[in-house]
């Protein structure tokens, strides 16, 4: 009697831990508990037992029903949990596999030090203005005191839009969009892409400028001077010097290409800056009177200065990167370590 009562025990668990759907919990219900099954069958064999036996029997077998009942009702609720998971569709959600990693995008070196040249002229209280990429010839070139058959128009190599319209091939235009709007003083910086027709290792179609000017009474070249020297200590570092070398634009007079002590040997010489210690990194000057006459500021009233940084350049050389098309050929491998 006891072993078959602890052999139906074991079956029905196992049977019961075996069923998949709901439909089967009846059935099971029937089999193992039902009146016509044969655990009832037993129970009613239990008066038969010799009489010291069927107090400790009645027990167990007591025991088994309601251990079975209980177990019964836990397997209900687990599969009809599964059925209503299985109609919401996550039934597949296996909470113990490890989460899935993402991979996190990240800003475009370019873009990077775009964002850090205007942060530290931001930093000099410098504002910040952006202006259209299809610009008119009259911003573009007449007003920077470049008329129409200026040799200096060669030095552009510039996308025609139509007679009158181009993509701008500096962000200096910017600089008289401004001051025809506004009075002095003006402290301004212009980011953004010029267009230029050129391609090669060190020149791509499209790359990023940053224009920046100041106008007010009696600056001077020393001021100019001191803002870049401030702006080239904490794009690269203290102790890099920088040097003025006499040029032209036509925008400014007197005009200035600045060098940096070349960032790769430190002033020593390599194939980097070309043996000479020195990398050229942007063109700038005092503003040209002519260009005030445009806007209207008496030149004898006003002074300023202007100068233009090539944002790429610069990323490169604080990068020790050798090819500007790197940039643009959106290698993961290469922009991903930025
Ligand atoms: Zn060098």
């Amino acid at each position: 009697m006891e072993e078959e009562l602890l052999r139906l025990q074991k079956e029905a668990c196992r049977d019961l831990a075996a069923l998949q759907d709901l439909k089967d919990l009846e059935p099971f219900r029937v089999q193992y508990l039902g009146r016509k099954s044969e655990f009832t069958g037993l129970m009613r064999k239990l008066g038969q037992v010799a009489a010291e036996e069927r107090p400790r029997l009645g027990k167990l077998a007591n025991d088994i029903k309601v251990d079975l009942e209980e177990r019964f009702a836990t397997r209900k609720t687990e599969l009809e949990e599964a059925a209503r998971l299985e109609a919401s569709g996550i039934s597949t959600v296996d909470l113990t596999l490890p989460g899935r990693t993402f991979p996190i995008g990240r800003l475009h070196p370019v873009t990077q030090v775009m964002e850090e040249i205007c942060a530290i002229f931001e930093g000099m209280g410098f504002g910040v203005a952006e202006g259209p990429d299809v610009e008119t010839d009259f911003y573009n070139f007449e007003a920077l005191n470049i008329p129409k058959h200026h040799p200096a128009r060669d030095m552009h190599d510039t996308f025609y839009i139509n007679e009158s319209l181009l993509l701008r091939t500096h962000t200096s235009p910017m600089q008289a969009r401004i001051m025809e709007n506004r009075q002095p003083p003006l402290r301004m910086i212009a980011p953004g892409k010029v267009y230029r027709c050129d391609s090669d290792i060190t020149h791509t179609p499209m790359f990023h400028q940053v224009e920046g000017f100041l106008v007010d009474r009696k600056v001077s070249f020393a001021d100019l001077r001191g803002v870049l020297g401030v702006f080239i200590a904490r794009m690269f570092d203290e102790r890099t010097a920088m040097r003025a070398r006499p040029s032209f634009f036509p925008f400014t007079e007197p005009s200035a290409e600045i060098d940096i002590a070349c960032v790769i040997c430190r002033g020593k010489g390599c194939r980097v800056c070309k043996q000479t210690g020195w990398l050229e990194i942007l063109g700038a000057g005092m503003i040209d009177p002519e260009v005030f006459k445009q806007v209207g500021y008496d030149p004898e009233e006003y002074s300023g200065f202007a100068f233009g940084l090539g944002v790429e350049r610069i990323a490169m050389l604080k990068y020790g990167i050798n090819d500007i098309r790197l940039y643009y050929e959106n290698d993961l491998r290469f922009l991903s370590q930025f």
